[in-house]
């Protein structure tokens, strides 16, 4: 194989190499134990055709990942900041609830991209105001305003405000209950396309009403209606990742 150059990490150390290698390399038997030996992070996603995209009738999103969710302070500051936790579990992470705008630490450094998420936050969409006025708002997705840390509103980005939830069919889905709450987590789906809906939804974006997560991590994911991601497309917006959604039979 050939490889990329390492990245070095801050704070020295070995450098970090990252590639992608398709399931049906020739030694990939070989190559995967070896990953699982040297206790590499692997992490599994799956290349959709655009046939696959242009024909699914709803797609889920995610984005580029750029920066962190602010304050920083305890790493987590940002939870009671931007949420309100009544209803959070601490161990799954399910029912935090915004109640304030998010925090960046300045404006983002968006270079050719027009799409984000914050790191930790993947049930939330980041645009700029120029792509919510030329994409969303005609869609009828409203935004809000996002924050520096001094409580100053940011110029070049805002929070896309996506309220509707629908539920998808979970028959199947490998899941764990929490056992603080109760509550069901399904595991992220990082193989083929997103599970189909149970409900046939009106709008142009909603989120998922279950969640998806590992450890503390749980976020609802967001989906798209073919007809916005098409107008996305068509914009020429960059740092989008779509994955087409099964249509229920
Ligand atoms: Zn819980």
């Amino acid at each position: 194989m050939k490889l990329p150059e390492g990245v070095a990490l801050p704070g020295g150390g070995d450098s970090l190499l990252a590639f992608d290698v398709d399931e049906e390399h020739q030694n990939w038997g070989a190559l995967s134990s070896l990953f699982q030996r040297w206790r590499a992070s692997d992490v599994t996603r799956t290349e959709f055709t655009k046939k696959e995209i242009d024909s699914a009738r709803w797609l889920e999103i995610g984005a580029w990942h750029h920066g962190y969710p602010q304050p920083a302070e305890d790493v987590f500051g940002y939870r009671q900041a931007t949420y309100d936790l009544t209803d959070w579990c601490e161990k799954c992470g399910i029912g935090m609830k915004q109640k304030a705008p998010f925090q960046m630490k300045g404006e983002p450094k968006w270079g050719r991209n027009a799409i984000m998420q914050l790191v930790w936050i993947y049930g939330e969409l980041f645009v700029t105001p120029d792509v919510w006025n030329r994409v969303f708002e005609p869609a009828h997705v409203e935004c809000r305003p996002v924050l520096n840390t001094k409580g100053a509103e940011l110029k070049t980005v805002v929070q896309l405000v996506v309220q509707t939830t629908a539920s998808i069919i979970t028959e199947g889905l490998p899941a764990e209950q929490c056992e603080r709450c109760g509550r069901t987590k399904y595991l992220p789906i990082t193989r083929g396309p997103f599970p189909a809906l149970r409900d046939t939804p009106v709008g142009s974006m909603l989120r998922t009403a279950e969640y998806f997560g590992s450890g503390a991590q749980a976020d609802q994911h967001v989906l798209m209606s073919q007809d916005l991601a098409r107008s996305l497309a068509k914009s020429g917006v960059r740092g989008a990742s779509l994955k087409p959604v099964v249509e229920p039979k």
